[in-house]
């Protein structure tokens, strides 16, 4: 008789929070890792002598989920908000403008506003004022992002402000975003019956108005955190073992939970090249682009698609830099040549100054896959899923979905098992999946 009650594939956020939320109820646990380390996206490295996150490095904090996950976990007094300066964007044409402070996802809760009327024109923000008055019916499910902020508000606001944002945030176009993964905003737009309205009433949710915040010291440190805790609850965890398939997860002990994309389905997702500068550069301390710069699609003048001046949107990280920059490049496409020297130049661009190829004090390359949703033709039956192919992009939205899958397991195995059949044991190991999946 198998003594796992459920064994974890994927030791990424989800598998993690999973894990140990099941483990800390006092069952046994079993987690599997491909790879020789915990965390998946959520890593770090040493780049210019500074440990810096080399995958995500902030979480949305709507709904206060992994903010109270960090606090939880000892490190509520380390959450931190960005600064203030608020991002830019770089339009296909002419300078880099700000990005209007009040919006989400470029779209704006003032069409109006001056720093609006900069990016779309006074005409763009008369049409996109309309929004106020068309009515919204809320019939059909799967319109794209792209498709209701044109109907609404027009095209300029879809090309010049949202496109930029949600290529920056998704690597997506706003056309190819389906709605329903944008957390609320469908919901918001129902009761209050404008775009701008539902946004500022999102904006309004926000903990003391950030939309994101960090953890001094990274991102990364709650991997090391759960980790912890995965010791503390006896979880163990066996690394460098890589499940092939939805068949090989018949063979592992106890009720299973996925947690690694690949398995039920080929991962069909986009690789996300990162470059890490390290710089010094004097003509930064001005932080002239504020924590950022999205690119607009189709802009010629550079390859990246957002850049992230680091030090300028962490204080703490700007206290460890001593006077040095951390700039961060995402590239959707990766041009020939090399790479090292096209972040430099994209760097130059975007920021508007000068940085010789000397400022450069250290380059770190990173790619990551990022895998598309699971269709629901993919999901087997009985077996549960979480993380990224099914919680929706970023930590928020996987660490309220694999909190809530771990709670549904729990609420399951506390019944106990059915018709004389012990399904924590092995004899019916994906009974209780069945349900939660
Ligand atoms: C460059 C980048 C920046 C990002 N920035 C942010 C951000 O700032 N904020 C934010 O909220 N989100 C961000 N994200 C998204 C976020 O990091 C991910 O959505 C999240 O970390 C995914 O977690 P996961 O547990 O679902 O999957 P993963 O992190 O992919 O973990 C899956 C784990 O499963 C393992 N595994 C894979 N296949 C197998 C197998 N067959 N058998 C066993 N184990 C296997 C992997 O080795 C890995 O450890 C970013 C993503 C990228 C790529």
């Amino acid at each position: 008789m198998s003594t796992t009650e459920f064994t974890v594939v994927g030791g990424g956020i989800a598998g993690l929070v999973v894990a140990r939320r099941l483990s800390m109820a006092g069952r046994t646990v079993r987690l599997i890792e491909a790879s020789d380390h915990l965390g998946g996206t959520v890593a770090s490295h040493l780049v210019g002598g500074l440990n810096l996150d080399a995958g995500a490095e902030s979480f949305a904090t709507r709904g206060n989920t992994v903010a109270d996950l960090a606090r939880e976990l000892g490190l509520g007094d380390d959450i931190v908000s960005p600064g203030d300066e608020g991002a830019w964007l770089q339009p296909v044409e002419g300078p880099a403008l700000p990005l209007p402070a009040t919006g989400i996802l470029g779209i704006p809760a003032t069409p109006l506003d001056k720093d609006t009327i900069a990016v779309i024109g006074l005409g763009g923000a008369f049409r996109a004022q309309l929004d106020s008055l068309i009515p919204w019916f809320g019939k059909r499910t799967d319109v794209s992002l792209g498709a209701l902020v044109r109907r609404r508000m027009g095209k300029a606001v879809v090309e010049k402000l949202v496109a930029p944002v949600v290529h920056g945030v998704y690597s997506l176009h706003p056309n190819d975003l389906p709605l329903e993964r944008v957390a609320t905003l469908k919901e918001r737009l129902a009761l209050h019956g404008s775009l701008a309205a539902a946004v500022r009433s999102m904006r309004h949710a926000m903990p003391a108005g950030t939309a994101v915040q960090g953890i001094r010291g990274g991102i990364n440190r709650l991997v090391t955190e759960l980790a912890a805790d995965l010791t503390t609850y006896g979880v163990i965890v066996e690394f460098e073992r890589r499940i092939e398939s939805a068949e090989a997860l018949a063979d592992l002990d106890g009720t299973v939970i996925v947690a690694a994309p690949g398995i039920l389905a080929p991962v069909r997702g986009r690789t996300v090249t990162l470059a890490t500068l390290v710089l010094d550069a004097p003509e930064l301390d001005a932080e002239p682009r504020g924590s950022g710069v999205l690119v607009a699609p189709g802009c010629t003048k550079v390859s990246a698609r957002a850049l992230t001046h680091a030090t300028a949107k962490w204080q703490w990280l700007k206290e460890q830099a001593e006077g040095r920059h951390v700039v961060r490049l995402s590239y959707n496409e990766v041009p020939a040549g090399d790479f090292a020297e096209v972040a430099r130049r994209d760097a130059e661009v975007l920021l508007g100054v000068s940085l010789p190829v000397e400022a450069v004090v250290d380059f770190a390359r990173r790619e990551w896959t990022r895998p598309a949703p699971l269709a629901p033709a993919e999901r087997t039956d009985g077996v549960v899923v979480v993380g990224e192919t099914v919680g929706g992009t970023g930590l928020a939205g996987i660490v309220t979905h694999a909190n809530a899958a771990a709670d549904r397991l729990l609420a399951l195995a506390a019944e106990g098992p059915a018709d004389g059949e012990d399904a924590a044991t092995g004899d019916e190991p994906n009974e209780a999946a069945k349900e939660v999946s």
